[in-house]
């Protein structure tokens, strides 16, 4: 796992990729680092928070086992708009801050949450939805998009 490790406050801070930030209180994360290794505490750790490093939002991990659908939110997952192109969303937020944004992806904006889906789960989900779709296409296309930047997607 490629991270960069610091010291700030009360936390230690992790980043992922330069994109995920986990922070673990310094008080808690020796005892996990004990039990668990330090690759191990980024996972595990109970107490853990998680943000996007860039837009400082809290970041939810959208995994198979959270139970939480991909299709039926605008912000991530997969959008099905009736035609043959489906738009395929892994990731929320924006690194830019443009002011005339229309869905507020960008830095210090309103939002407080943005979401990363996991990768083999939107492939799965991906395969169900065109398995469906090809009784009534010919062709299905594929677009990674995003309300914010798509490659900010590690
Ligand atoms: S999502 Fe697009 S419009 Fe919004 S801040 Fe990013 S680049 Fe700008």
């Amino acid at each position: 796992m490629k991270y960069e490790k610091r010291l700030e406050g009360d936390d230690v801070v992790f980043i992922l990729h330069g994109l995920i930030e986990v922070r673990i209180p310094k008080k808690f994360y020796e005892k996990c680092r004990q039990r668990y290794g330090e690759e191990g505490t980024i996972s595990f750790c109970p107490y853990k928070s998680i943000y996007n490093a860039i837009t400082k939002r809290r970041l939810y991990y959208i995994s198979k086992e959270s139970n939480v659908p991909l299709i039926g939110h605008n912000a991530f997952g997969i959008i099905d708009r009736g035609t043959n192109l489906l738009q395929v969303r892994p990731i929320t937020g924006c690194n830019l801050n443009c002011i005339f944004c229309s869905v507020d992806e960008g830095i210090s904006k309103t939002r407080i949450t943005d979401y990363i889906v996991d990768l083999d789960y939107i492939l799965e989900e991906f395969e169900k939805i065109v398995e469906y779709k090809r009784k009534y296409c010919e062709s299905i296309e594929a677009h990674i998009d995003g309300q914010g930047e798509p490659f900010l997607y590690p």
